[in-house]
């Protein structure tokens, strides 16, 4: 049985719009042409066949990518996403981003990932184990702590990484730490990790509201996605005094003017596996969550949901993108022109990557931190990277996402100029 993938979520390739969105950062930054050229090609692309046994006794056959982009300021990092919908050039546009996005940070690291054509949905916990570990297995010569350091994304989470932990220790003959992040507590994890994307998407926003002379009490938010990062962003702004108005996970939206308890919907999720059929809000579809009146939205699901189609009809005054590539070029120009203060990915959602920084510094030195050293740090980088990015916006009057991806490619640019291009 070979996995075919449904209809795609994906309205253009998202690889070309990385490409296009380099090419842009190329000419405002004046970057040298032959450079440009380097980067808008991956440095490598893996592409296996993962065949795994099902409960019933047959046989799926999976389709796997690990994708390099680049790894001139260090070792590669990025998530390995389980999803229908995965491409090649998708992930390779998930690898660009995750280059600019280290280089932002600051960080010692490339950009990498990884994706399976899977519905994790419909798999036993048995048949997830068999397929990550044949894909584990599949993509061994290109992992590892010195080399591509995966972790969680889209569809995956801290028991996928610990399988994949597993299955590269074995082969190893011994515990290798630093293989992957996201790691559970109890095998080398770091805390905070879980919640570190959510938070470092808190602060960004704090740091935001703050430049309109706001704060988190005075905000109406709508959140698209109750995964790992829109769940936890919920959660830390109503400790920090947010109204949510709205929220969604892929069974729909929930609305309410009012506020949503966050708590209770979560426990509803927990209790039914969906937010759908929640009480204490009504019912509103995933495009219409995007279209509120409201302050902030934050796209925390799949990629390319505000686009050329809907951009014009967004009403909130800042998009937090706590998912990679959630707006298209397109509607990002409709956006800068309408005044919306755009937060782009690389900036809102490097809490995640930040802390898997965090995590591998800890497993190679075997010495783990407190939560709120870890917290701490975080906010320290992740404001840095803002403020870089805020002064880069006003001095030269490009859009946060112009002036984030800018900096992070010039960072790359400059440290490929001065390692010198080999042979
Ligand atoms: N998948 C996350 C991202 O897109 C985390 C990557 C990582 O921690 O390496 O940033």
């Amino acid at each position: 049985m070979t996995v075919e993938a449904p209809a795609s979520h994906l309205r253009e390739n998202p690889f070309e719009i990385a490409r296009q969105q380099l090419r842009a950062v190329g000419e405002t930054f004046g970057i040298d042409g032959d450079l440009v050229e380097v980067l808008s090609e991956c440095k490598k692309a893996v592409e296996v066949s993962i065949p795994a046994r099902m409960d019933d006794g047959s046989v799926a056959v999976f389709r796997g990518y690990r994708v390099t982009h680049n790894i001139a300021r260090g070792p590669s990092k990025g998530g390995i996403r389980y999803h229908p919908d995965v491409t090649l050039d998708e992930v390779k546009a998930l690898a660009m981003w995750m280059t600019w996005k280290c280089a932002l940070m600051g960080i010692p690291f490339g950009g990498a990932k990884g994706g399976v054509v899977c519905d994790p949905k419909t798999l036993s916990k048995r048949e997830l184990e068999r397929m990550t570990r044949r894909y584990t297995t599949e993509i061994i010569n290109e992992i590892g702590p010195e080399r591509d350091i995966p972790a969680p994304d889209v569809g995956t989470n801290a028991q996928v990484m610990a399988w994949i932990f597993d299955t590269y220790s074995m082969n190893k003959g011994h515990s290798v730490l630093g293989v992957v992040t996201g790691k559970p507590l109890l095998i080398g994890g770091s805390l905070g990790r879980e919640e570190a994307t959510a938070r470092g998407g808190l602060y960004i926003l704090r740091d935001a509201l703050a430049k309109k002379g706001m704060a988190c009490p005075d905000a109406r938010i709508a959140i698209q996605g109750f995964g790992n990062v829109g769940s936890y962003l919920a959660r830390f702004l109503t400790q920090d005094g947010a109204t949510i108005v709205a929220l969604s996970d892929s069974s729909g939206g929930l609305y309410n003017p009012k506020g949503i308890d966050v708590a209770a919907a979560a426990a509803h999720k927990g209790e039914t596996g969906a937010l759908a059929g929640f009480r204490g809000a009504d019912p509103i579809t995933n495009e219409e969550l995007l279209e509120l009146e409201c302050d902030v939205v934050a796209p925390c699901a799949l990629e390319q949901v505000i686009h050329g189609g809907n951009a014009d009809r967004v009403k909130a005054r800042i998009v937090l993108e706590g998912s990679n590539g959630p707006t298209t070029p397109e509607a990002d120009e409709i956006l800068e022109d309408a005044g919306v203060l755009v937060l782009p990915d690389v900036l809102a959602n490097a809490g995640g990557v930040v802390v898997s920084y965090f995590e591998w510094v800890q497993g190679l030195q075997e010495y783990f931190w407190k939560e709120h050293e870890v917290n701490a740090k975080l906010n320290e980088i992740v404001t840095r990277a803002f403020n870089e990015t805020w002064e880069t916006h006003e001095r030269r009057g490009v859009s946060m996402r112009l002036a984030a991806y800018g900096l992070g490619v010039q960072r790359v640019a400059d440290a490929t100029t001065t390692r010198g291009l080999y042979p």
